[in-house]
């Protein structure tokens, strides 16, 4: 082993993660997104996918893929604005405004990125506020640090906490941004986006949603949280979703007004700089998009699955959280109690990951269940199943 003393330093870290439970790894899997796959070598039954719709392995999605990499190729070969903005790109801009119910839309190589880039964007004064709920992901987190502006963190859905601090702030002219996920990405629970909304307008501040959970699988017509919550443009002026998770593909969008998109086309760093997504992944996002539309039975059927393992799981005792949307996390606490339940239930077949910090705070590591309108009645009765039987059995748990 070499001696460098650098990489004895980062030996060093990685060994204190171990010792900590806190390490992580990929596995690798050898079959599509779906419920049961072949992962290392093993036949998993899954709960951990993001794919809510069970539309990353639909033929339609697939199909379009194909055709679209026939016409266009595989990569776009250069950035939005240099010459990699093609057809696909362009439909599906459209059709995402047209769905969301805003003026325009723009599609980003992924939500970290479209993250980063619309807060740098619009804030880049040092008198600027960003306000950040304190359970947002990652991405907005990092948004927030990594812009000119002053980073407030207010308690999770703490709307009169963060009313006072907009207040305090009132009276410079700077410019101000409350930052919210819709669906928390952690616990399942949403956003007061109504609340949230009125103190925006109050204070005169925008009011950003990264919506990547709930795009697609809440409200009627499955546009999310915002339309569930009945809620439209003025409201809620910078919607923000990935397409990697209910739309089953990848990348992700901002929608807004014209002058907010036109804006971004000259000042979002993280849109300019950066290679567009294959073609042939709108295309794809395009014809989940349809399916989005036509098919309203996979949220009914997600619905009914998220009631079933609610009401098995508190049957058992098991420890739920607040949440009616399809992220049902198991709280746990110590990460390595967490690790030994995922084996356990791996044991039997299963695969919910743990989470640990620092995706979540430190002593609230978690089972977080996800839950898609590709399981069956049966899939989720066979995780109650091995919940009883190994999880609620195990010492380590009580
Ligand atoms: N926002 C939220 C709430 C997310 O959960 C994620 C993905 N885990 C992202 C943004 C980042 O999106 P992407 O994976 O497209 O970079």
């Amino acid at each position: 082993m070499t001696t460098d003393p650098k990489l004895t330093k980062l030996r060093t870290e990685l060994d204190s993660r171990r010792s900590r439970h806190l390490y992580r790894s990929t596995r690798v899997a050898d079959s599509p997104q779906q419920p049961h796959r072949h992962i290392d070598g093993k036949a998993l039954l899954t709960f951990c996918s993001n794919d809510y719709l069970g539309l990353a392995n639909h033929p339609d999605v697939i199909h379009a893929f194909q055709q679209a990499a026939n016409t266009y190729g595989v990569g776009s070969g250069a950035a939005h604005l240099v010459n990699g903005h093609s057809r696909p790109h362009q439909q599906l801009e459209e059709a995402l405004a047209a769905f969301t119910g805003r003026e325009r839309a723009l599609l980003f190589s992924t939500g970290y990125m479209a993250n980063l880039g619309v807060v740098n964007a619009l804030l880049n004064g040092r008198n600027d506020v960003v306000y950040a709920d304190r359970l947002n992901h990652a991405s907005l987190v990092d948004a927030g640090l990594l812009s000119a502006a002053k980073l407030i963190r207010y308690p999770h859905n703490d709307t009169h906490h963060l009313g006072k601090r907009l207040l305090a702030q009132e009276g410079e002219g700077a410019t101000q941004l409350i930052l919210t996920d819709g669906v928390f990405s952690m616990d399942g629970d949403v956003a007061p986006l109504s609340r949230l909304a009125k103190l925006a307008r109050h204070h005169d501040a925008w009011l950003m949603v990264d919506d990547a959970h709930g795009f697609g699988v809440l409200g009627k017509t499955g546009a999310g949280l915002v339309e569930a919550e009945g809620l439209t443009q003025d409201d809620v002026p910078i919607l923000m979703s990935t397409l990697g998770k209910a739309l089953g593909t990848a990348g992700a969008f901002i929608a807004g007004s014209h002058d907010l998109i036109d804006y971004l086309i000259q000042t979002a760093r993280t849109w300019i700089y950066t290679t567009a997504q294959p073609p042939a992944v709108a295309a794809a996002t395009l014809a989940s998009l349809q399916l989005v539309q036509t098919e309203p039975w996979r949220r009914e059927h997600l619905q009914a699955l998220i009631q079933q393992f609610r009401q098995g799981a508190t049957q058992l005792g098991v420890p739920l959280m607040p949440s009616s949307t399809a992220i049902q996390p198991i709280m746990v606490g110590s990460s390595a109690k967490a690790l030994e339940l995922s084996r356990k239930l791996e044991e039997r077949g299963i695969l919910v990951t743990a989470i640990r910090p620092p995706t979540v705070p430190v002593d609230t590591a978690r089972l977080r269940v996800t839950l898609s309108a590709a399981h069956t009645r049966e899939d989720v009765e066979r995780l109650l199943d091995a919940l009883s039987n190994s999880f609620l059995k195990s010492k380590s748990y009580r």
